[in-house]
C-alpha cells in the first residue's frame, strides 16, 4: 500500500506547513537570514541613537531619540524572542543598508554646525530614512511569518512595525511643528 503511505505523508507535510514546521525549507532559511540582518541593524541603532540625541538641539527631538533608544532596545529583545520561538539561535549578520544609513547620519552631523536647526532637520531626515527601512523590513517579514504559519512571530513583528511607524509620524510632527521653519530662518 505504497500509495496510501505516500498520500499520508503528503497530507502530513501539508498540515505541518500550516502549523509552521518549515524549518528545513529554503524559504525558512531565507527568513531567518533576514531576521539576523535586522537584528544587526537594531543592535547598531541602540548605539547610534544616543549619538543622534547628543547631536540634537531641539529638546523635542532629543526626547524623541531618547524614547526611541528605549524602544529600540525592546526591538532587540523582541527579535531574540522571535529566534527563540523559531528554535533558532540568536545571531546577527551585518546589514549593509543600515551601516550605510548610519554612516550618512554621521556625515550629516559632521557637515552641520552644532546648535543649529539645520542639523536637527538633517538628523530628522537621517532618522526617518532609518525608520522607513525598518518599516519596509518588518512589513515584509511579518507577511513571511504569516505565510509560514508562525502566528506568534507575526504578532511580535507587527508590534515592532507599529512602533516604527509611530516613530516616523512623531519625527514628521517635530519637523513640521518647529525644526523646519527655524532651519529656514537660520
Ligand atoms: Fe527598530
Ligand atoms: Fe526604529
Amino acid at each position: 500500500m505504497a500509495t496510501t503511505t505516500k498520500t499520508a505523508a503528503k497530507t502530513a507535510s501539508k498540515s505541518s506547513s500550516k502549523t509552521g514546521k518549515m524549518e528545513d525549507s529554503e524559504f525558512h532559511e531565507f527568513f531567518v537570514d533576514e531576521l539576523k540582518d535586522i537584528y544587526w541593524a537594531e543592535k547598531h541603532l541602540v548605539k547610534a541613537l544616543p549619538k543622534m540625541k547628543k547631536a540634537a538641539t531641539s529638546p523635542e527631538l532629543a526626547a524623541a531619540f531618547e524614547k526611541h533608544t528605549q524602544e529600540t532596545e525592546k526591538h532587540v529583545s523582541t527579535l531574540e524572542q522571535v529566534f527563540g520561538l523559531l528554535g533558532e539561535k540568536v545571531a546577527a549578520k551585518k546589514c549593509d543598508a543600515m551601516a550605510g544609513l548610519l554612516e550618512e547620519a554621521e556625515s550629516i552631523i559632521s557637515d552641520t554646525d552644532s546648535g543649529t536647526m539645520i542639523r536637527d532637520a538633517g538628523l530628522i531626515l537621517a532618522a526617518q530614512k532609518v525608520e522607513h527601512y525598518e518599516i519596509a523590513t518588518y512589513g515584509t517579514l511579518r507577511v513571511f511569518a504569516q505565510n509560514m504559519g508562525h502566528d506568534e512571530v507575526a504578532d511580535l513583528l507587527t508590534q515592532t512595525l507599529e512602533n516604527e511607524k509611530a516613530t516616523d509620524v512623531a519625527l514628521t510632527e517635530i519637523a513640521v511643528s518647529a525644526v523646519n521653519a527655524e532651519a529656514a530662518a537660520e
